[in-house]
């Protein structure tokens, strides 16, 4: 066995871990972009009905401004009406009179349908207002829980690192730029093993003559196929572990013995 090479082993399955948590931190969980997506959606809708009710308000002013012009004039209009002498001016003044009345009367119908508009507008601003303090709540707790998730993450990140550091010093320093350059270019997989004649970092047979050799163990090798590093597994990686499932079998005996007993 290759110290260096099971060296190499530890630091790849360190960088595996630390490729994961850095896409774990990335992947931001499907409760968090809906309620990000439902807020934007709200705050939307609100900053458009913000904008038409400025506009109907304004109209609405307007209206009011005009129509007390317009109620002045009739007052000044009327007050010319005592002083007038000649019927036929008299009558002029009297349909100016009855003009101004009219048109003042379209124009406070019209501010009371603004009004009304206006009402609505406002409940359901104050609806979606509602709406927005609900998502809102929702967004900053989903956002909670995921910036706790990252924290914990970021830690363990930062664990690994330090520990990466120390084997890292500990290698070759041409094997490990080998191994660096090879893990950029390789999808995060610099070094492989090889079992049963197929290399696992490609999934591709590799020649039997080097098969043979690689079990030798006496110096670096490399995939002909995807130019990895790659090691005999059954040098370097032990028997894999008792399964998980096997352990609770166990366990489940072992209770069911205990509770007959
Ligand atoms: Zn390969």
């Amino acid at each position: 066995m290759q110290e260096e090479i099971l060296k190499l082993i530890e630091l790849q399955r360190i960088d595996l871990e630390i490729l994961k948590i850095e896409k774990a931190m990335n992947d931001i969980p499907q409760s968090l972009q809906k309620a990000q997506k439902d807020k934007d959606q709200i705050q939307k809708k609100l900053e458009e009905l913000s904008s038409l009710l400025e506009e109907k308000k304004k109209q609405k002013d307007l209206f009011e401004e005009e129509l007390k012009q317009e109620y002045q004039r009739l007052k000044s209009t009327q007050a010319r009406l005592i002083q007038i002498r000649g019927t036929r001016e008299y009558q002029l003044l009297l349909r100016e009179i009855e003009e101004i009345k009219k048109a003042n009367k379209q124009k406070e119908d019209e501010i009371l349908k603004l009004m009304e508009e206006i009402e609505n507008l406002e409940q359901e601003k104050t609806k979606l207002l509602e709406e927005l303090n609900k998502i809102e709540a929702i967004f900053n707790e989903e956002k909670q829980k995921f910036e706790a998730f990252c924290a914990e993450l970021s830690n363990n990140k930062a664990e690994l690192l330090k520990k990466r550091e120390n084997i890292a010093q500990e290698i070759p320093s041409n094997l490990l730029k080998k191994y660096e350059i090879l893990k950029q270019k390789k999808g995060g997989v610099g070094i492989a093993p090889v079992d049963n004649y197929v290399c696992e970092g490609c999934h591709m047979a590799i020649p039997p003559q080097l098969y043979n050799e690689i079990q030798k163990d006496n110096r670096y090798y490399e995939c002909p196929h995807c130019k990895r590093l790659i090691f005999y597994k059954k040098i370097y990686i032990s028997e894999e572990e008792p399964k998980e499932e096997a352990i609770s079998e166990e366990k489940a005996i072992s209770e069911e013995k205990a509770s007959a007993a």
